[in-house]
């Protein structure tokens, strides 16, 4: 022990500080010491603690609300939640170290719960210790988005068309999965604004109602992306919110392209029919009567428009009866069952006791093997 030089400011004794302290520089430090110990003791307190807390979660999805927000906090239990909040709100002091702290919740009712926690740390080589209980309430309310999804809120609406035709199953089934996917993607990415609000069949495709423009945009971008064809968007004016901007909703209308793979159609270009295989960018296929690729662009305004004949499910299988030449086999009309002479296609498989045929308005043809598989 040696004397300071200085007297504490409270009691005037003299400071004593030992030479490890002293030679410390930090002016805090300096500032402190100014306390005896004593004295700093008598007004010290180890935990700065609230008297009460009021943890809001949404009765509906169980988000919490923190700051100026709703958060997703995947709580089955509100007492997790309490103890996270307090542990927030509590303040321990920055002169303490080896701070532990235990808590024991007591759940008084369904909406309080009594926070008894235990502190210790130690200060001025001092061994401190305090007890402090917060009382939790935990406040029932509607988190924004429960509130929008319960209010049929929604920005956008993708429609769902096809030209010529309405989409298949498979295509309005995809398109309600595309939007499942995109809005659970950002949900992943802690984005709450995210909801599917409304899955329509009308007479003509499919109605998607999704709670941003963002969401809408991506589900359309998608859908041409996996089924080809292209999307337009247009806004509508609904309302003004409260501060008096305007408030637009968008449609994105779909038009997916005229045909789907497995269809089989007439080109109109003497060069027979085509089983589509792919329409994403352009129209390709194989003929029917060589078997040799076949593509169209749909931009091509001075293409004549496709004709739809079938389908590769229409397809019966029927008996290989001979080979005529390079060009030409001869198989059972599967209607009439008399043979006929029809065109050879490379694709075709000349030991094959039977093949598949389509008879269109056409006339009758081979279809690919894998196409039954396939379609
Ligand atoms: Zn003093
Ligand atoms: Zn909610």
């Amino acid at each position: 022990m040696s004397e300071s030089g200085e007297f504490c400011p409270n009691c005037g004794d003299p400071i004593e500080v030992d030479r490890s302290t002293r030679a410390y520089p930090g002016a805090a430090t300096r500032r402190e010491r100014k306390l005896c110990d004593s004295c700093y003791f008598d007004r010290f307190d180890l935990v700065d603690a609230p008297e009460r807390i009021e943890v809001r979660v949404c009765a509906q999805c169980g988000a919490v609300h923190r700051g100026n927000r709703w958060v997703d906090v995947g709580a089955r239990d509100y007492t997790d939640v309490a103890i996270e909040e307090v542990s927030d709100a509590l303040g321990v002091h920055v002169d303490a170290d080896d701070v532990s702290w235990q808590v024991d919740p007591e759940q008084v009712d369904q909406n309080t719960i009594r926070m008894h926690s235990y502190f210790s740390g130690v200060v001025r080589g001092t061994v401190v210790e305090e007890d402090v209980t917060v009382p939790v309430k935990i406040s029932r309310q509607t988190c924004t988005r429960c509130g929008r999804i319960a209010g049929d809120y929604y920005a956008s609406t993708v429609q769902v068309r096809a030209v010529g035709r309405t989409p298949t199953a498979e295509e309005t089934e995809r398109a309600r999965e595309i939007a499942t996917e995109i809005v659970e993607e950002m949900e992943a990415t802690g984005d709450r604004d995210a909801f599917v609000t409304d899955v329509s069949e009308t007479e003509d495709g499919l109605d998607l109602k999704v709670s941003t423009t963002n969401i809408g945009k991506k589900i359309a971008s998608k859908l041409i992306e996996e089924f080809g064809g292209d999307f337009s968007d247009s806004e509508t004016l609904v309302t003004e919110d409260e501060d008096g901007n305007e408030v637009y909703r968008v449609t994105y209308a779909v038009r997916l392209p005229p045909f789907t793979p497995g269809d089989v159609i007439d080109p109109r270009d003497e060069g027979g029919p085509v089983l589509v295989r792919s329409v994403r960018s352009n129209l390709k296929g194989r003929r029917l009567t060589t078997g040799e690729p076949f593509e169209l662009r749909f931009d091509d305004d001075d293409a004549p428009e496709p004709r739809k004949l079938g389908r590769v499910e229409d397809a019966e299988e029927t008996t290989l009866v001979a080979t005529e030449d390079e060009h030409a086999v001869q198989v059972l009309d599967p209607e009439t069952y008399r043979t006929k002479t029809v065109a050879r296609p490379d694709y075709l498989d000349v030991d094959a006791d039977s093949v598949p045929v389509l008879k269109s308005r056409a006339g009758l043809h081979v279809l690919p093997d894998e196409s039954r598989e396939s379609g």
